[in-house]
């Protein structure tokens, strides 16, 4: 399977290329050449596999004839072995015709773990193949960091730099950041927004010379291989409430659209989905491209539930790709439309099929909390606001199928916003305990490029070989 950048000047990859690449070099995404199938056959046998297992019948097609598909097996059943619950993802019954899916029983509480333990992994072994050695660097809302850092400190191969954006992440996602003590891992708080971090890891990519002579990758959903480990758990989701025989939806609390678009690849592999459902909250950038078709990001606004207090959300570019025909020009005009007037429009045959599949709806503050309320009411459950932004937005939707709702963290990752909807403190699972409390590490640099340059140059180790040779200061 070769990756094709949806800017189309970067060169063409197999998997490890595009996984160690994490953003092509033209600055678009990697995505795969074709959509592998799995018949109606290949999705029953899903059923009753243990996740592991699964997770490698949907996930090898994607890295046919490539190096790391003789790793994949063993990356699978390593990463999957340190989730605190047999199923891996298990299914929650919350209202007739609705269920939660628990993303978060991996080592951080976030459904990122799923996809970070895999492609560190990955990255670890394919770096190890080569005798090579890769800076990491990420932005982060929150989660990503956390489950980036848990999955790669102290792996060799790998330096590790996470920016996040200072005092907007909830003071359990910082300390599962920055008391990580390795000596491969950096916390980076800059002063701005999430946009504003994503948007220096973008540029650090776009500095040819820093990423050559760094290796510079990337764990953001811009990896292909997040999105990939992703996919998985719509497959076993719906293949427990009956498919392939009947259709299910998805409602999935969205941020930078990494997850929701694994739903979309789920369709595009044959998992009959009769509906994707966005819910965003009050940053609803996507609820307003669906409504009037102008994707116009505006100021990030801060709320309960920071992990999607996302405008920008990159990954939409991998959609706007396949609604455009795969057409990399169409995509290269409407990112220079953004960047120079701030908003593209969207028309016609493009946005019916934005609107085939996928609805949006964003959810308030208020709403949020009373969501959290009123499930714990109703059912004992108690829900953090990042899957009840998700419930909310699934109540809107009035279909026959099952509704999936992604429930992406633990409620104990966000206990004032539960406690405050609720009046109940969430426990905090054993395993995070250790965590808390302990020293902390990290630097404080301004929202300006070469202060984040510059503290990157000097604390990665130097690659392995002469890469550095030429890469300037
Ligand atoms: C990252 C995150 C999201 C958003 O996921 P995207 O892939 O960015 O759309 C939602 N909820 C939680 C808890 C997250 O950590």
């Amino acid at each position: 399977m070769r990756y094709v950048s949806t800017r189309g000047e970067a060169p063409a990859l197999l998997f490890e290329g595009a996984l160690l690449a994490g953003l092509a070099s033209d600055g678009g995404l990697y995505m795969p050449e074709t959509w592998p199938k799995l018949d109606a056959d290949a999705i029953a046998a899903l059923a009753g596999l243990d996740y592991a297992e699964a997770a490698y019948q949907v996930m090898a097609p994607y890295l046919a004839d490539d190096p790391a598909l003789a790793d994949l097996k063993a990356v699978l059943e390593e990463a999957y072995a340190s989730f605190h619950h047999p199923a891996v993802a298990p299914l929650r019954q919350i209202a007739p015709g609705a269920w939660l899916l628990e993303l978060f029983h991996g080592p951080t509480l976030a459904f990122k773990d799923l996809a970070m333990q895999v492609v560190a992994r990955l990255m670890n072994r394919a770096l190890q193949r080569n005798g090579s050695r890769a800076t990491v660097v990420g932005a982060t809302s929150g989660d990503t960091g956390a489950a980036a850092i848990e999955a790669f400190r102290g792996l060799d191969a790998v330096d590790v730099f996470i920016l996040h954006p200072k005092g907007r992440v909830s003071d359990v996602q910082r300390r599962q950041m920055t008391t990580a003590m390795e000596r491969n891992v950096h916390n980076i708080a800059v002063e701005g927004t999430f946009d504003d971090c994503q948007a220096l890891v973008k540029a650090l990519f776009s500095d040819v010379s820093l990423r050559d002579s760094l290796d510079l990758t990337g764990v953001n959903s811009i990896n292909w291989a997040r999105i990939l480990a992703q996919i998985v758990y719509y497959f076993t989701a719906a293949v427990a409430l009956g498919a392939p025989y009947r259709p299910v939806a998805f409602t999935v609390p969205t941020g930078n659209f990494g997850d929701i678009f694994a739903g979309y690849a789920a369709s595009r592999m044959g998992l009959p989905i009769a509906r994707l459902v966005i819910a965003t909250n009050l940053n609803d950038s996507l609820a307003r491209v669906f409504a009037t078709g102008i994707f116009e990001p505006r100021g990030v606004i801060a709320t309960s539930s920071p992990s999607m207090d996302i405008q920008l959300a990159s990954n939409f570019e991998r959609l706007l790709f396949e609604i455009g025909g795969r057409k990399a020009q169409r995509v290269t005009g409407l990112m220079a439309e953004l960047r120079a007037t701030g908003a593209f429009h969207l028309e016609g045959a493009e946005l019916d099929q934005l609107r085939h599949l996928f609805v949006a709806h964003s959810v308030g503050e208020h709403e949020t909390e009373i969501t959290i309320r009123g499930l714990f009411e109703e059912t004992g459950v108690l829900a953090d606001p990042h899957t009840a932004v998700g419930v909310a937005a699934a109540r809107q939707e009035s279909i026959a199928a099952p509704m999936i709702v992604l429930a992406t963290a633990h409620p104990a990752k966000f206990p004032e916003a539960v406690e405050r909807a609720t009046g109940r403190v969430p426990e905090q699972p054993e395993r995070l305990r250790p965590r808390l409390g302990q020293q902390e590490r990290c630097a404080f640099l301004p929202n300006d490029y070469r202060a984040v340059a510059d503290f990157i140059k000097a604390n990665a180790r130097a690659p392995v070989g002469d890469a550095r040779v030429g890469a300037g200061v």
